[in-house]
């Protein structure tokens, strides 16, 4: 159970994170849990302005972190911490001057004031709302270490690679071009990157690509793309994930382009991951495929079975469980890659943790068995169950998708299927055209282009699209 001590903990680290460090050191580092009050975190600061920085002009985005830790969206007080009384004097008697200077005279200190005094808002706040002092970074997974990776023959050139890349980031191969099938380990050596490379002290954004775009179409409709450009452009280490669902996305694709840019010509190091080659990545834009095939490029394999046993292995140490080499093999065999190999050996865990007794590997074979049911894989979803869906999130009948007819909401809901298409099922283009009424290749790009488009600039229609996305996935 989290407490709201917890969820404060977490906030506190995450914007010591984000915020640069004179930011933090300032406003945040001095601020203390004090008590949980029905629904809202009140928080204590040392001084006023720390006070009037984190209730105005930082609120919205320590909120923002606050709710994410807590799970639920969250409202936070901000309390002077009392201060005076002669221990109090004491620990003040240690403090640099200046901070006591600022803490006794904060009102009249004049740049302040703007904090102090309920400022006059200038023409551009009042036409455009506060903006968040910045953008949140995605959170690692704690889980996605170097000491939890195991390497092996498929993946051995992958990880030398970013190890050498870490060594001097930004020097030798940039970007660092990662390629591999699902669950042969790509997320897991990124994140594993992005923690060294924090602790190095540099800041290392790790952004799955539709993150990105997300970010973009928020940036675009709140007029804040100088802020998320701000957040992007000052990274050390800037590590994309999945960039193949940049595909199509061209408003994404060009702000992408110019933010590597900016971050290659000044020596800073990106690494990027994709399901496959740059070179496969059409319809991507060629000017980034080039740019991706331009510094190193690696592929992970298919894990081989030694990999998955020794995997298990880990996992089976980490969690002091034991099982029999047989039943390693078994687990390994049962699966091909990594994602599911968690299922399976969740499975055969809980079991012996239940019973107590050791496994045999005809148990295991048993328990296993019901994995091939619902199946820990997600199976392909198919055109026509796309075009279900499409149809009625965008409230346009199958018949009209797959016809002729090209008035906006057709058109509009036709596109949809196109992109979700690409996005979820293994069809290639031309097999995507010739299941909507013999549509050409080049017809489903410039298709897939369009709604890229329209749901940057349309939040209605990004949201129809995620609603589809969200209800398709579910079918899985
Ligand atoms: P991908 O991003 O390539 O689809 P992930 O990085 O998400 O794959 O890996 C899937 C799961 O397998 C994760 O739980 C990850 O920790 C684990 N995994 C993958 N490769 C390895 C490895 N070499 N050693 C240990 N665990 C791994
Ligand atoms: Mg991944």
């Amino acid at each position: 159970m989290m407490t709201p001590q917890d969820a404060w903990d977490t906030t506190y680290h995450q914007l010591q994170l984000q915020l640069d460090q004179a930011k933090f050191d300032t406003w945040v580092r001095d601020a203390r849990f004090l008590r949980y009050d029905g629904d809202t975190f009140i928080v204590g600061v040392r001084n006023t302005f720390a006070r009037d920085m984190l209730q105005h002009r930082l609120y919205r985005n320590v909120v923002r972190v606050l709710s994410d830790a807590w799970g639920k969206p969250a409202t936070i007080r901000f309390e002077l911490l009392p201060v005076a009384s002669g221990k109090a004097h004491a620990e003040h008697a240690e403090l640099p001057l200046f901070q006591i200077m600022a803490d006794a005279r904060a009102p009249e200190l004049p740049t302040y004031a703007v904090a102090e005094h309920a400022p006059v808002p200038t023409y551009a706040e009042r036409v455009s709302p506060p903006l968040p002092a910045s953008l949140p970074e995605m959170e690692l997974n704690a889980r996605y270490t170097f000491d939890r990776f195991v390497v092996g023959p498929s993946n051995h050139l992958a990880y030398e690679a970013v190890q050498s890349v870490l060594d001097a980031p930004g020097r030798h191969y940039n970007p660092l071009f990662i390629y591999g099938g699902v669950g042969v380990g790509k997320t897991h050596l990124l994140q594993a990157a992005a923690h060294v490379s924090r602790a190095a002290g540099k800041r290392a954004i790790y952004v799955p690509s539709e993150a990105f775009t997300n970010d973009l179409v928020v940036a675009l409709r709140t007029r804040t793309t100088p802020m998320m450009r701000e957040k992007y452009r000052t990274a050390d280490v800037l590590i994309v994930d999945d960039v193949q669902f940049l595909a199509g996305k061209d408003s994404t694709v060009e702000e992408f382009f110019h933010t590597f840019n900016v971050l290659r010509e000044s020596g800073k190091q990106i690494i990027v991951a994709s399901d496959r080659a740059p070179a496969d990545l059409a319809p991507l834009e060629d000017r980034l495929r080039s740019r991706f095939s331009g510094g190193l490029v690696v592929d992970i394999g298919p894990m081989e079975l030694e990999l998955r046993m020794a995997i298990v292995k880990l996992w089976m140490h980490e969690q002091n469980i034991h099982l029999s080499d047989p039943v390693v093999q078994v687990i390994a065999e049962s699966v091909s890659s990594a994602r599911e190999l968690e299922g399976a050996f969740n499975m055969i865990a809980a079991r012996v943790r239940l019973t107590a007794t050791p496994i045999k590997r005809d148990d295991a074979v048993h328990i296993l068995r019901r994995l091939e049911g619902p199946r820990v894989h997600h199976r392909a979803l198919t055109l026509a169950e796309i075009i279900a869906v499409v149809s009625a999130v965008f409230g346009v009948t199958v018949e009209e998708i797959q016809g002729k007819g090209r008035t906006r909401a057709v058109s509009l809901a036709r596109q949809a299927v196109m992109s979700l298409a690409r996005d979820l099922t293994d069809l290639s283009l031309t097999q995507i055209g010739a299941g909507l009424g013999n549509r050409t290749h080049s017809t489903v790009i410039s298709g897939i282009k369009k709604v890229a488009e329209l749901c940057a600039s349309e939040p209605e229609i990004c949201d129809h699209l995620e609603t589809a996305r969200g209800r398709l996935l579910g079918q899985r």
